[in-house]
């Protein structure tokens, strides 16, 4: 099938859904200029995310840490919502039911404004006490204390996201995977599909007959249960696909 016919596909589906959900990884902020784990522009001076993003990484070198999300949330700060962001805030008002499930930590989704996004691995504008685990916002750019510590207790704060081989929120991910059990459509987009459990819950949606729509520039592990794998950037693609479906709910 040519594009356009995949698009009328997708429009007719989605037009016929009752319930949508999206899961999003780093590739939809790409556009915007802020990094992918998994890509070229992965590296941070010589370390890989996987070395950095962990508990023992934190223990050995709470310093060093916390200088790489520094470094990370001064990219962030500085970058603009793109247009994939801005299509996914409109089908929150465009569909009866739409789900929003995020990989990303960046706060973009809301920045862009998303009003309900359920973050599976957390926000980077979050810090968390390692001693209480009381949570508090953080907007400072670079941080004033680096590494910080808790105001009330003096003890070490932390990230407030989930590292390598850490749970995710029990509450979090049983809510996502309900949401993928009940809905007729998955969106996957920007995602490497690689870091679980996020990666498992398209497929709940599949065994069920979920259609299942990938937008990624590159093929993963996914895309062969794929039911449409466009191969093309998301702030590009969703636009084009978002003008389609309005043409036919508006006409
Ligand atoms: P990933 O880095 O493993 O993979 C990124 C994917 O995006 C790749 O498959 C790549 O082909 C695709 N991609 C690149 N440019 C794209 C574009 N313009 N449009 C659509 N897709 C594009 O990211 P992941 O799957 O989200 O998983 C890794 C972990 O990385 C997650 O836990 C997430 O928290 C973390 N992470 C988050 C951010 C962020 O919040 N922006 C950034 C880096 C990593």
């Amino acid at each position: 099938m040519d594009i356009q016919s995949n698009l009328d596909a997708v429009c007719d589906i989605l037009l016929a859904a009752n319930s949508v959900c999206s899961l999003t990884g780093a590739g939809i902020s790409a556009e915007s200029g802020i990094p992918t784990f998994r890509g070229k522009d992965g590296l941070w001076k010589t370390y890989r995310a996987e070395q950095l993003a962990t508990p023992a990484a934190f223990i050995q070198d709470p310093r060093l840490v916390w200088e790489w999300y520094d470094w990370r949330r001064g990219i962030i700060a500085s970058k603009e919502p793109n247009d994939g962001h801005k299509v996914l805030t409109e089908w929150e008002t465009l569909f009866p039911n739409f789900a929003l499930i995020t990989q990303n930590i960046d706060g973009i989704h809301q920045r862009a404004g998303s009003k309900n996004v359920i973050e599976l691995h957390g926000n980077i504008w979050k810090l968390r006490c390692t001693a209480e685990n009381t949570i508090t916002e953080n907007h400072e750019v670079p941080l004033k204390e680096s590494p910080p510590h808790c105001e009330a207790c003096g003890a070490l704060l932390r990230p407030h996201v989930v590292w390598f081989g850490e749970s995710l929120d029990a509450s979090i991910l049983q809510h996502s995977f309900q949401l993928c059990a009940t809905c007729d459509v998955v969106f996957l987009i920007g995602t490497s599909a690689v870091v679980q459990p996020a990666a498992s819950l398209p497929l709940s949606a599949a065994e069920r007959g979920a259609k299942i729509i990938e937008i990624n520039p590159d093929p993963t592990p996914l895309t062969g249960i794929a039911d449409f794998s466009f191969q093309a950037k998301s702030g590009e693609f969703l636009p084009v696909l978002n003008e389609e479906l309005k043409k036919r709910l508006y006409k």
